[in-house]
């Protein structure tokens, strides 16, 4: 018995207005977030996630990134406050980190944690240090890349072989061989059949599911499902993926619940690379050139 699945269409998205307060009230009101991310061979993809974020129309934006890299992202995104963090070697945070980050707790609307992470095992240890003291804030939350690793390092405490379930829905962006590795089913079967693992692992997980490819399907915890079919081979490039992170996290930050944020942010990312392929051509546009198409494309389809 094949589940419903629902177009994430121009209606759908009419239907879910991202909350607009943007024509009114100041930086506050239209959201905080917190982008965790980077190490120093990847300093930039906090950045895109971060400049997607803003696009997306949220106010007001804070990084976290490695003590090493934080005067370099800062300068190359003026917008953002940046914070540094201890680093326990170039690829990991110490959990150190979590005292810096909780004063902010209760500051910020949406967290983005994974773009430009490298370490599974320590950034999972910062996710699962990190996640009560979101919770307790009501912060959305999103992961991304490699802080999706926290589904398969629980924390001490979690029964052995119990796959690990958020307390709290979370969304998750993975592609197709970050949910291989997620699941430990193999990526053509995947891609194969992607719609039951998607509302399998949205249930389990307690999750709202971004499960990317050309064809993107979103499940939530309930089960409900969504499809987009849309955007590029452009879009297939280096730091993609970080932007689409970020458009969610900023969209979650206006207030959009987790479903309409993952469905808005896949619809969004889509057609930016579209009209990116029709002025530049499919191949070649940057990941960070997606962002500047979001604004105009959020005044058009809402
Ligand atoms: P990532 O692999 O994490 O960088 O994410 C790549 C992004 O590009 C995802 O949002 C995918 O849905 C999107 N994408 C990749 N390939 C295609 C394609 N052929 N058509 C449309 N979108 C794509
Ligand atoms: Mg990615």
């Amino acid at each position: 018995r094949a589940n419903a699945v629902h177009d994430v269409d121009t209606a759908l998205l009419r239907s879910w207005p991202v909350p607009m307060p943007a024509l009114e009230g100041d930086k506050e009101i239209r959201g905080h977030v917190l982008v965790l991310g980077g190490s120093r061979e990847m300093p930039g993809a906090v950045i895109l996630a971060a400049t997607a974020a803003l696009r997306a129309g949220a106010g007001k934006l804070t990084i976290a990134t490695g003590h090493s890299v934080a005067q370099l992202v800062a300068l190359a995104m003026p917008e953002a406050r940046v914070i540094g963090l201890a680093e326990h070697d170039s690829a990991g945070f110490s959990l150190d980190a979590v005292a810096t980050l909780d004063p902010l707790a209760d500051r910020v609307d949406a967290v983005l944690v994974g773009p430009g992470m490298r370490d599974e095992a320590a950034t999972a240890a910062l996710v699962h240090a990190l996640l009560p003291r979101l919770d307790a804030a009501g912060s959305a939350v999103v992961l991304d890349a490699c802080a999706m690793g926290a589904l398969l390092h629980p924390p001490a405490g979690w029964p052995a072989g119990r796959p690990w379930r958020f307390e709290r829905p979370v969304a998750l962006t993975p592609h197709a061989g970050e949910m291989a590795h997620l699941t430990g089913i193999d990526k053509a079967s995947i891609v194969g059949v992607p719609d039951p693992r998607a509302i399998a692992a949205a249930r389990d997980w307690n999750a709202v599911l971004a499960l990317k490819g050309a064809r993107t399907v979103i499940a939530t915890p309930d089960g409900t499902l969504y499809q987009h079919e849309g955007g590029n081979v452009g879009l297939a490039i280096s730091g993609s993926g970080d932007v689409l992170a970020g458009i969610i996290a900023g969209l979650a930050a206006r207030g959009a619940p987790l479903d309409q944020a993952a469905c808005w942010g896949v619809a969004l990312h889509a057609r930016a690379g579209e009209r990116l392929a029709a002025r530049m051509g499919t191949l070649g546009y940057l990941a960070r050139e997606i962002s500047q198409e979001i604004p105009a494309l959020l005044e058009d389809i809402a």
